[in-house]
């Protein structure tokens, strides 16, 4: 084991705040060969400072750093069908969103608002236009205040993005 942990160490750049994993990669993701089997870098740097990984557990990334190595950075998560999951049943129970029978945007229509809006700097009032609601209700979806749990969604997917790749 501890021969793993010399190989698997040397191959990281210590930094102030993430830790880079300097060997090969794909897709953002650090690979570490071992035993003739490639691993993600990331879920074995959590495997030799925290223990298994329990079955069906995603490491995701605090940080959004897909080559990010650094233990304290890393937690467990579940598969992102189940974020979705968890994250569409505190909705039910918010009634937020577009199951609330007084909403008449998508959730479609939401993310594209906010990628209008927050993303290419459209004017509210054009946006209203677009989607036939008035301005004050885009400035709250932009905000986040309304359609709150489409951010925390947004978040989930990014940060557990791994989705079980090594699976
Ligand atoms: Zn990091």
């Amino acid at each position: 084991m501890n021969n793993v942990h010399e190989r698997f160490w040397r191959k990281v750049r210590l930094g102030p705040s993430c830790w880079e994993w300097m060997g090969t990669k794909s897709r953002g993701y650090g690979k570490f060969k071992e035993s003739g089997k490639t691993l993600l870098a990331h879920r074995v740097a959590f495997l030799l400072e925290f223990g298994a990984i329990p079955d069906g557990m995603n490491v995701c990334h605090h940080c959004d750093n897909r080559s990010c190595v650094r233990p304290e950075h890393l937690f467990l998560g579940t598969d992102s069908d189940n974020v979705l999951d968890s994250v569409r049943k505190g909705r039910w129970a918010n009634r937020e969103g577009e199951r609330n029978p007084s909403a008449k945007l998508t959730e479609n229509d939401v993310i594209a608002i906010r990628r209008m809006r927050n993303d290419e700097g459209r004017s509210l009032s054009s946006i209203a236009a677009l989607f036939d609601t008035n301005f004050r209700n885009v400035s709250r979806i932009a905000l986040g205040t309304t359609w709150k749990y489409l951010g925390r969604l947004n978040r989930a997917q990014r940060n557990c993005a791994e989705g079980g790749a090594n699976k």
